[in-house]
């Protein structure tokens, strides 16, 4: 039997592109010079898509994927995908969520304690002599017993609230619908970040939450107030985070993402109240192993007529 045809909008890691080099018959887009006629040569015979986050899929190029059935995104954000149009087409979707939660979920605890505690300014103060010059450290605020404010309740949002909970924080959340947690529901943003001490960003990007996090939730934040973003540059208006940064109007903000990737705008990364991680919540080799794994078995069990491992529903 012939195997079917994929086409690889964006490579996974290299052992997974083996095993699917050997199930299947790849059609490289992501190498293509011409990527346009490469998809109206190939696309139709393409029975499946390799991607991830990076790589947009939008409704008009569904028209070179008539036979199209599933694709499967090795991110968990897929803002550059028209899932709609996939449920129009009756396209399956898969995304990897599940395999990335926890690392998230650390990356945002990390940014937080260390946008907290000033790790990166403690550790040059250390480094450079500044402790034996200047003296003791100035004091810095504790954690236990603040509010932390969770913007978006989905499975990275739900394993931040547990690695908080030990840490005495109170939490409350935004989310479209309430959930059934203990925490307190704020159905709207403002709300939480009028509420919150910190307030930690993990919504998807897309145009629905582009600039959710305004200059008035910065605001309410407030200048002992903690900014932390591992969901996607777009949701915080970044001029208005710069400002605010600047003018002391938020204490500190802890950052994975940003509106230019890679090469945030030097006034944010200049400023000393900020914590910078380069878009790498995901980054360990075990948790791009598993995206990568992800892939290969939600296609597996596509053509060989079982479930999804990790289907997405389309927007209501
Ligand atoms: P998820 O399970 O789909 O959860 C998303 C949450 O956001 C849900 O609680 C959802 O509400 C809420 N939400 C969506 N739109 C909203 C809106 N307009 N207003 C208020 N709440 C809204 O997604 P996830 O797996 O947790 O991932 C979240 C995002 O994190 C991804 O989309 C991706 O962009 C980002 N991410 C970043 C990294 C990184 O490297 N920094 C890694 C992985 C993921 P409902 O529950 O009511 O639907």
């Amino acid at each position: 039997m012939s195997k079917p045809d994929i086409l690889v909008m964006y490579p996974t890691r290299p052992h997974a592109m083996a095993k699917l080099q050997d199930a299947y018959t790849l059609h490289r887009y992501d190498e293509a010079r011409d990527r346009e006629a490469f998809l109206a040569e190939h696309g139709p015979k393409c029975r499946g898509v390799v991607t991830n986050g990076h790589a947009a899929l939008t409704r008009d190029m569904l028209d070179h994927l008539p036979n199209c059935e599933i694709v499967a995104c090795a991110s968990a954000g897929f803002e550059s995908i028209d899932v709609a149009a996939l449920a129009d087409h009756g396209i399956a979707f898969t995304n990897t969520s599940a395999a990335l939660y926890d690392d998230v979920a650390d990356a945002a605890l990390m940014l937080t304690l260390a946008a907290r505690r000033e790790l990166v300014q403690a550790h040059a103060y250390v480094q450079t002599g500044a402790w034996g010059e200047k003296g003791p450290y100035p004091l810095l605020s504790s954690l236990a017993g603040k509010r932390a404010g969770i913007l978006g309740f989905g499975t990275i949002g739900a394993a931040i609230a547990e690695r908080f909970a030990p840490l005495k924080l109170t939490i409350g959340y935004t989310a479209r619908s309430k959930k059934d947690v203990a925490h307190r529901y704020f159905a709207d943003p403002m709300d939480l970040a009028d509420w919150a001490d910190i307030l930690v960003v993990i919504v998807p990007g897309g145009a629905e939450t582009d600039g959710m996090v305004d200059a008035a939730m910065l605001a309410a934040l407030g200048p002992t107030g903690t900014l932390v973003n591992v969901a996607r540059g777009s949701v915080v208006d970044e001029a208005a985070l710069i400002d605010a940064l600047e003018a002391g109007k938020l204490g500190s903000a802890g950052l994975d993402v940003y509106r230019d990737e890679p090469q945030p705008d030097p006034r944010l990364t200049g400023l000393p109240n900020v914590t910078l991680y380069p878009h790498h919540a995901s980054g360990t080799v075990e948790t791009r192993d598993a995206m990568a794994q992800l892939v290969v078995e939600n296609l597996a069990a596509h053509f060989e007529g079982r479930s999804l491992l990790t289907p997405v529903s389309a927007p209501a």
